[in-house]
């Protein structure tokens, strides 16, 4: 029987309460049956409390006139008064309770002094997120392990999935046969010609093969035709990513809302009070120093001596354009730009570069690189190609060469923030900056020997802003690679900061950039799609946003260290209300 009244507790709509880790509210009153809609019950109830009630009142009122004792009663008076009782608790049950629940549950909350000062504290930042540092200490371990006082903001879920409607007897029959394995799942897309009833019957099978329940993933509101043959094969639902938005980012003239998908507390309240610092101060500016992406194959040949003909080939300019001729054949937008060959004793590493106008370009300058490989197979038959990529390239690895040379897109962005703005946003002052900056991201990070991780947390806001923009996001690797820089100016009173990358790859074009969600990213931006004025114009614009946004989310966590407010700031953002022993199956 459905208990039917208002949702007064803190329980979301969906969310079973054994899951929560504050008691159970007592139950309401099971009077009414579920087949009866609550406004009849309601309006009944209402109906009999006052006209039994006005009953009552007048026959009170004809025994005082008629001197007739109180305590003799009609049957009809009884029947009233018990009327009366029963509609009386109906109506406390269904409107009484909401409000008593929160008084009892703030007489009985512990109420310290450090919990006051943290809930005006949160109060405060929340009107004016201020010094709120991210990505330093790992916060999910913080949130896994911290319970939170019931007083905190509830726990939301993301999003309550639609309930998934039972199997179709055709269906059922397709999910037994994918468990017994008379049909492949990988095949459900192409027997049924439809992308999303594949995707529930592989679920569905998946469940019943692991004894696993999926419950919480969903499954439903996807269009999977749109990832067939491109971002994901063998779907069977799709995880949820929060997005936030920091800004306005005022960068070269123009302002930008970031868009950013994460789930770590502070982050994009951090990034959106750098923005505010930049902003305000006057804004950053930012150069895209080179672009190009890069794929570099490793050929073996029997002798050393071979090898290094062909990397003395290569080298040589009057052999560049003929290859860039058959490298070019791959595409309208790829342009081959420099080989750079890697000897290490009878192997050679080519490191091709080109660029790839507004698409992040991996697959362009895989099939330029075999347009090329193909054509040296002619002068150099005894040549054997062991693999299109030798990792000298380098993809989603730390590498060196990416640091030195670049990859993508090499992005530098710059800043001056005013005094009054570092102690009056930032909370701190130049001088403490710049002494952490050089005692962390220079001179910690050599000692750490640190390969292209001179920052405080770069990466952070590249991941962010990639999930949300459809980037790949193994590809942090490399495109988080940043020194952060800063210095004391105008006699030591301003500060200058600037981040400089080398490696960020990025398109606007391909890959998961044309999913609805992460092209609303884009055209948040104003950076969806390709760009029909210049081409690779969307791509570099954002390759300066990404550098715009780290820059705004190095000033506000290396101010928020300088302030000594980190750890503080994390224990205060990143509690979680959730009981993790009942998340444990
Ligand atoms: P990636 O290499 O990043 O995976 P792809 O090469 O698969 O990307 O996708 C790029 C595709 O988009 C190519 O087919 C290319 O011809 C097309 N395209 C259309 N407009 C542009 C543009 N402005 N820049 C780059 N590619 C574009």
């Amino acid at each position: 029987m459905d208990v039917r009244r208002r949702h007064h507790s803190s329980a979301p709509a969906g969310e079973p309460l054994k899951k929560k880790n504050t008691p159970p509210p007592p139950p309401a009153p099971q009077l009414v049956s579920t087949v009866v809609p609550l406004y009849v019950t309601n309006g009944v109830f209402f109906g009999v409390f006052f006209s039994v009630a006005y009953f009552l009142l007048h026959r009170w009122r004809e025994k005082i006139r008629n001197s007739t004792p109180l305590h003799v009663v009609t049957l009809s008076e009884m029947a009233a008064f018990l009327s009366l009782i029963a509609s009386l608790i109906y109506l406390l049950g269904f409107f009484g309770i909401g409000l008593v629940q929160p008084i009892i549950a703030a007489s009985s909350r512990p109420s310290s002094d450090d919990e006051a000062e943290e809930e005006e504290i949160i109060k405060d930042d929340a009107r004016n997120p201020g010094p709120c540092p991210a990505g330093i200490i790992d916060c999910s371990a913080v949130a896994a392990i911290s319970p939170a006082p019931p007083s905190q903001k509830p726990q939301l879920p993301l999003h309550v999935p639609p309930q998934i409607p039972p199997l179709s007897s055709d269906d059922e029959e397709l999910v037994q046969q994918v468990v017994s394995g008379e049909v492949p799942s990988y095949s459900l897309e192409s027997r049924l010609g439809d992308c999303r009833r594949a995707a529930v019957i592989r679920r569905a099978a998946v469940e019943r093969v692991t004894g696993r329940s999926l419950e919480g993933l969903p499954v439903e509101g996807f269009d999977y035709d749109s990832i067939l043959g491109q971002c994901c094969e063998m779907p069977i639902g799709f995880v949820q990513i929060p997005v936030g938005v920091a800004g306005p980012l005022l960068l070269d003239g123009v302002e930008h809302t970031v868009p950013m998908a994460t789930t770590e507390g502070c982050l994009v309240a951090s990034t959106n009070r750098g923005c505010k610092a930049i902003s305000i101060s006057g804004g950053a500016s930012s150069v895209v120093l080179r672009d190009g992406m890069t794929r570099a194959p490793v050929v073996r040949f029997a002798t050393a001596v071979r090898a290094a003909q062909l990397k003395s080939y290569l080298e040589d300019p009057i052999n560049f354009d003929s290859l860039a001729v058959v490298f070019n054949k791959s595409s309208r937008f790829a342009r081959l730009q420099k080989i750079k060959p890697a000897l290490a004793g009878k192997n050679l590493y080519i490191r091709f570069s080109c660029s790839t106008g507004d698409a992040m370009g991996m697959n362009m300058v895989s099939k330029g690189v075999q347009n090329v490989l193909d054509f040296l197979q002619t002068d150099f038959s005894d040549m054997e190609v062991i693999g299109i990529s030798g990792n000298y390239c380098s993809d989603k690895k730390a590498a060196g060469v990416n640091w030195i040379e670049g990859r993508g897109k090499s992005v530098v962005c710059e800043a001056i923030i005013k005094e009054e703005v570092v102690k009056k946003v930032l909370k701190t002052n130049v001088e403490s900056l710049v002494e952490l900056n050089m005692l962390k991201n220079l001179t910690g990070s050599a000692v750490a020997g640190a390969l292209g991780g001179f920052n405080a947390h770069a990466s952070n806001i590249v991941s962010a802003v990639y999930l949300a923009t459809g980037q790949d996001p193994a590809q942090n690797v490399e495109s988080s690679h940043c020194i952060t820089m800063m210095e004391a100016i105008n006699n030591g009173k301003d500060l200058h900061i600037s981040v400089t990358m080398p490696s960020i790859e990025v398109g606007t074009v391909g890959g998961g950039t044309q999913l609805s969600s992460q092209s609303a990213c884009l055209n948040l931006l104003g950076v969806k799609g390709a760009c029909k004025e210049s081409p690779g114009g969307n791509a570099k614009q954002l390759a300066t946003i990404v550098a715009g946004a780290v820059l705004a989310g190095e000033l506000s966590l290396m101010s928020a260290i300088a302030a000594g407010q980190l750890v503080k700031s994390h224990m205060k953002y990143n509690r979680s209300s959730r009981d993790v022993s009942k998340m444990v199956s």
